[in-house]
């Protein structure tokens, strides 16, 4: 399957996602995630009618923001170090992994203009994940209005790998109310729209739940490398 095939089958999934939970697929981005994949399919991507793109690693988006820049917009999706801030905080547009105070206290310092930033949450509290624990988010999204350069646009989580999508409902679900507390606050620094959340094999559940932003990879791109 082409690039262009496997995005209408999943812009048809969306839609029927959103049919059933009654919302509208404009408000659905596609994040093609092309860690696994080569820049020629990065680029078929684009080519195809993709207009985001997510890496998880700082040498594989330079290398496709080089190339592709302004032909899309750039998500960074993965562990992200503190001393590799500098690479990469001219290129992004969006950052999905904000999980500690000093990770913040960079990206500000480096910040040329806003940063926007998604919180990502450990919402099953699985070890091998990263993120806050879902009791720690609002305390920490307080102590955010100390780095005027970070926007929280939202919350992300990963979901544990599950044979049955269903399984991640309630991970989905519980990120949405959390989502939805955060706003309540009204905090000026953190308008917390949106939800980062669903991957290749769980999206649909994702988008049911609420999911803005659907991160996916394998499905889309395929799997190269
Ligand atoms: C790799 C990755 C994805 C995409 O995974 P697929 O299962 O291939 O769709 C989404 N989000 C993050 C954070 C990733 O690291």
């Amino acid at each position: 399957m082409s690039v262009r095939e496997n995005l209408a089958t999943i812009q048809e999934q969306i839609e029927k996602a959103c049919a059933r939970a009654g919302r509208s697929a404009d408000h659905v981005q596609v994040i093609a995630v092309t860690k696994y994949v080569s820049l020629q399919t990065a680029e078929n991507a684009v080519d195809a009618g993709v207009r985001h793109i997510g890496e998880n690693r700082d040498e594989g988006l330079r290398g496709k923001w080089q190339a592709l820049r302004s032909s899309a917009t750039w998500h960074f999706i993965g562990t992200l170090q503190s001393r590799k801030v500098k690479e990469i905080i001219d290129k992004v547009d969006y950052i999905h992994s904000l999980d500690r105070l000093s990770l913040a206290k960079e990206i500000n310092k480096r910040a040329k203009g806003k940063v926007r930033c998604f919180i990502q949450v450990n919402v099953s509290g699985e070890v091998s994940k990263h993120g806050l624990a879902p009791d720690e988010v609002i305390s920490f999204v307080e102590k955010l209005a100390d780095y005027p350069n970070l926007e929280v646009v939202g919350l992300m989580t990963m979901a544990p790998h599950s044979e049955d999508p269903e399984d991640t409902r309630p991970v989905f679900r519980h990120l949405r109310e959390l989502r939805d507390e955060v706003r309540s606050n009204h905090f000026g620094h953190a308008p917390c729209h949106h939800l980062s959340m669903g991957m290749s094999n769980d999206y649909r559940i994702a988008i049911e739940e609420g999911a803005t932003f659907v991160r996916i990879g394998t499905a889309l791109v395929g799997k190269e490398f």
